[in-house]
Order: C-alpha cells, then structure tokens, then sequence
C-alpha cells in the first residue's frame, strides 16, 4: 500500500508544555487509523499538524514522498480537511455551508448541487439544504460538518473526535457514515478518538497515544487481544493525568499534574506517574463540602453532555476534569456552563496505570 504522508521524528512543545514528542508515523493510502488516547495526550495537535494548520517544534513530514517546506506547504494544507470537534458552521443555509468549499474552487452550479446532495446522502440528511444550520442540533450540525468535508474530496480525511458530545442517535449516524466511506468509498481516514469501541470497529489501524507518544500501533486485533489490562483500559479512561510524584510522610503521595494542579493519591510512588480518577467518583457540590477527601478543587463547567440518566460535565479547575452526576442531581442543582463548582475525591479514588 501506499504511504500518503510520514510523519518522523514529530516534537511539538508549548513553552515548557510538550505535546508531542518523537512521534513517527505513516498514513497508507485508504486505510482509516484511529489515534487512540485520552484526553490531553495529543491527538488534536497531531491531527493538527496533519493538516499542517499547525507546524512541528521539530521533525519532517512528507506527502506522497515529497518534504512539506515552506514553499510548498500551502498546496499540501489542500490535499486534506479536517473537520473540527467543535463545528463552526456559518449562520446561513445548510446547502450554503457545505457548498462554500466548491465555490472557491469554482465548481459549477450543477456540479456543486450534486456534490451536495451526495454528501447529505452520506450523513442522512437529505432534503436539509434550504434549512438555517445553525438551528439544527449540534450533533445534526456535526453531521453537516462531516458533509462540508466529503465535498472536497481531498486525499485524506482528518477527523477530531467525530462523536464527542453528541446525542447517541446522532453518533450512530457519524458511526454508520464513517463505516461507509471506509468500507466502500476506500477514503482514507485518520480519526482521532477517546472511545475504544470506535477504535476497535471502525478503523483498520489504531496508534495508541498516550503522553504525546505513540506507545503502540497495529490492527486493532493486536491492539485489543489481551495486552496490558492497563493498556486497554487506558483508552477507555478519562480523568488521566501524568506528573512527577512525591511520597508524603504520612504515607500518600501528591502528583504535580501541571498548572499548579496537585492530586493527593493513597499510593507510595515517586517520580514519574500516571493516575486516573473515575468521573462516578467525584463529587460536585456548589460549595465547599466538609469531609475527609483529600482532594478538593474549585472550578468552572465549561461543558455539558447528556446521556439520558446521567450527565457528564468538563469542570476546567486549572486541569480539565469530567464529572458524572445524575441527571436529576443536574437539574436540582440548577448548573450550567460557567457555573463554579467544587469537585471532591479521596486520596483511594485515585488509581495508578
Ligand atoms: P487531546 O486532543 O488528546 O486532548 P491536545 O493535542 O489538545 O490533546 O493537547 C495535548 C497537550 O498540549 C495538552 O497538555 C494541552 O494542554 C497542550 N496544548 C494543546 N494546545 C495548546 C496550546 N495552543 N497552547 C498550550 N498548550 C497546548
Ligand atoms: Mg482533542
């Protein structure tokens, strides 16, 4: 198969923060990869880069063989779409939204209806164009985002956790349109995901990563056939933080996870660690609750998904931390997004991988 764009020796840093670090990488031409890891480990800036609307620290990238440099670097940034996680439609009609990108390139008015009735086939939304897009559901505008991107027909598809916070009927629909581009169209496809069941059924390759670093690649037989209970559990999980540990006298530790976040964990480690708290336990509370946890941090929620019964809400408190809480909970305690919040656990919810 052919290699489409490489990807060698890929560091990328943030002043003192590194995303990615010595990420070596092949795309091959019609397969679908997942870059498989929890949040923070990578994966948006990778598939940043990807796209080049970002620019390694240090490393090379090559498409179909050729260096992306400077001079040549705009004609690349054409040969692939990336579609966001959090969709920017324009506030027009849906048709007008997925058209925009044929319209710079100057299709034809009929060539364009076609393009756009087709991809509104791909992603169930057929007889949607006259509709205002900013009106539809976020899952159906992410559906329209997807359809946007199909249009163009670009030699690879880069998507960014397609299925992120949308209602499950809609998830399924991206699930059944993704199957079907891979399976029948053959378009290649890199998808950036936290879900391991995406990883496992929907793509042909999976690149773990974890910390900026792919810690393993193959078929996602290979991936999931048994390695590691730490390993596949690892992309399952949320609430993964690393840091450098420091035993404490009266026998726990404190990890400091950056931005001056420090999580106390009933472990005796030091060095370098990684820990996951489990969103089901931690507490929320509007203020500040007297217990025994060790670990208490005040935030702002900055994002709200609904899962019928439960609610799952990003709580930013100088690291972004999800919290699982009961939708009669959410509804009695009256929260939205920038509602200041106290997040509670103990040092034992604290696991180490
Ligand atoms: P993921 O998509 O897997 O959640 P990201 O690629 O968004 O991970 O982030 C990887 C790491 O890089 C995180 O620690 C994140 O805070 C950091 N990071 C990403 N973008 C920026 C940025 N523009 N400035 C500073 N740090 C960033
Ligand atoms: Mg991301």
């Amino acid at each position: 198969m052919k290699t489409i764009m490489e990807l060698k020796n890929i560091d990328k840093t943030y002043g003192n923060i590194t995303a990615l670090k010595q990420v070596n990488l092949g795309i091959l031409e019609g397969e679908v990869l997942s870059i498989l890891g929890p949040n923070g480990s990578g994966k948006t800036t990778l598939l940043r880069i990807m796209a080049c609307i970002e620019k390694p620290t240090s490393g090379e990238m090559r498409f179909n063989g050729v260096k992306v440099d400077q001079g040549n670097i705009n004609k690349v940034r054409l040969k692939t779409t990336m579609v966001f996680q959090k969709t920017a439609l324009f506030n027009t009609s849906v048709y007008k939204n997925i058209a925009y990108g044929l319209h710079l390139r100057e299709y034809s008015k009929k060539e364009t209806d076609k393009k756009v009735k087709e991809a509104l086939k791909t992603v169930q939304l057929e007889g949607y164009e006259k509709r205002p897009a900013k009106k539809l559901s976020g899952g159906e505008q992410q559906r329209v985002a997807l359809a946007r991107a199909l249009t163009l027909d670009t030699d690879v598809l880069l998507l960014d956790e397609p299925t992120a916070n949308i209602d499950p009927k809609n998830v399924s629909i991206i699930e059944e349109a993704l199957t079907w581009l891979g399976k029948e169209k053959k378009t290649t496809m890199v998808i950036a995901t936290h879900n391991m069941f995406q990883a496992e059924t929907l793509t042909t390759r999976v690149a773990l990563l974890l910390g900026g670093k792919i810690a393993q690649i193959g078929a996602p037989k290979e991936i999931f056939r048994g390695p590691p209970e730490s390993l596949a559990s690892f992309a399952r999980l949320e609430n993964v933080f690393s840091g450098t540990s420091r035993i404490l006298q009266e026998g726990t530790s404190v990890i400091n996870v950056e931005n001056g976040v420090q999580i106390e964990a009933a472990l005796r480690k030091s060095g370098k660690v990684t820990v996951f708290v489990r969103p089901e336990d931690i507490i929320l509370s509007k203020k500040t609750v007297a217990s025994s946890a060790r670990n208490v941090f005040k935030g702002k929620i900055v994002e709200i998904s609904d899962f019928g019964p439960v609610v799952k809400l990003k709580v930013d408190a100088g690291k972004e931390i999800i919290v699982q809480i009961t939708k009669r909970s959410f509804i009695e305690m009256k929260l939205n997004v920038g509602s200041t919040v106290f997040l509670t656990f103990k040092a034992s919810s604290v696991h180490l991988i």
